[in-house]
């Protein structure tokens, strides 16, 4: 039964150290999940204004396009009414209202590339600009965040293989109802399941326990419980048992 006490007791200082372990990488993990969203969305923004930019940019030149055969046409047939290259005033008049539409034409084009395009052009660029300034910073932010978490995690990586290995060897030498037990305990306790018992006091709670029944913790005859916190009691006595190879 003592053999039984012992193992679970290092079992939670065990699962203590892999706790304190991930404790030290903290919210990095996370922080670089959120950021990597972030980053994404802020990328997927950035490809739609980009698109939107493109199109505008081609009707504009579309336009540009339009401008430049009117103007060859008015300049054409400025040049035919001012040289008299056509025969009779109607067909005079018919030119000359073809070239004042042109004139029309390319000022509505005008307008629309001036008032219409130009801004929502500007716009865009503006919030390109922006995005891509969160971009990089989000990117760079991300690049040293990873930097961080790799660091803790090779420094941490021996000891934790370590513990893990630990932790499977004495998990194979523990009964299935004494790690339900200490399961069900240590859920409750997060995570500190067994407490040690010193000069008559649970060290997870501080209350104190019974002479006579810290007589019986320490024969560890069957699991005692704290009656105050509920946490698996082991003597100190018994612990001081423990091999120095085995005692972590
Ligand atoms: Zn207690």
């Amino acid at each position: 039964m003592k053999e039984r006490l012992i193992k679970l007791y290092r079992l939670n200082k065990i699962d203590k150290e892999l706790a304190e372990l991930h404790e030290l990488k903290g919210d990095l993990p996370q922080q670089i999940e959120e950021l990597n969203e972030q980053k994404n969305e802020t990328e997927e923004s950035l490809n739609e204004l980009t698109t939107q930019l493109q199109e505008i940019e081609t009707k504009e030149e579309e336009l540009a396009k339009q401008i430049k055969e009117i103007s060859t046409k008015i300049e054409r047939d400025d040049i035919l009414l001012r040289e008299g290259g056509v025969s009779s005033n109607k067909e005079y008049e018919a030119l000359a209202k073809e070239i004042e539409m042109g004139y029309e034409k390319i000022e509505e084009h005008e307008n629309l590339i001036g008032s219409e395009l130009k801004p929502k052009k500007d716009s865009l660029t503006e919030q390109i600009t922006s995005h891509k300034q969160e971009f990089d910073e989000m990117f760079a932010k991300l690049a040293e965040l990873e930097e961080e978490l790799k660091v803790l995690s090779e420094q941490n990586q021996e000891e934790e293989s370590g513990l893990d290995s630990q932790r499977t060897q004495i998990l194979s030498e523990i009964p299935q109802e004494d790690l339900d037990y200490y399961e069900r305990i240590n859920a409750a306790m997060y995570g500190d399941a067994v407490a040690v018992v010193r000069k008559g006091s649970c060290l997870g709670c501080y209350s104190s326990v019974p002479p006579q029944k810290a007589i019986e913790i320490r024969m560890a005859e069957r699991f005692f419980n704290c009656e105050s916190c509920g946490r698996i009691l082991v003597a100190e006595e018994l612990i001081s048992q423990i091999p120095a190879e085995k005692s972590l």
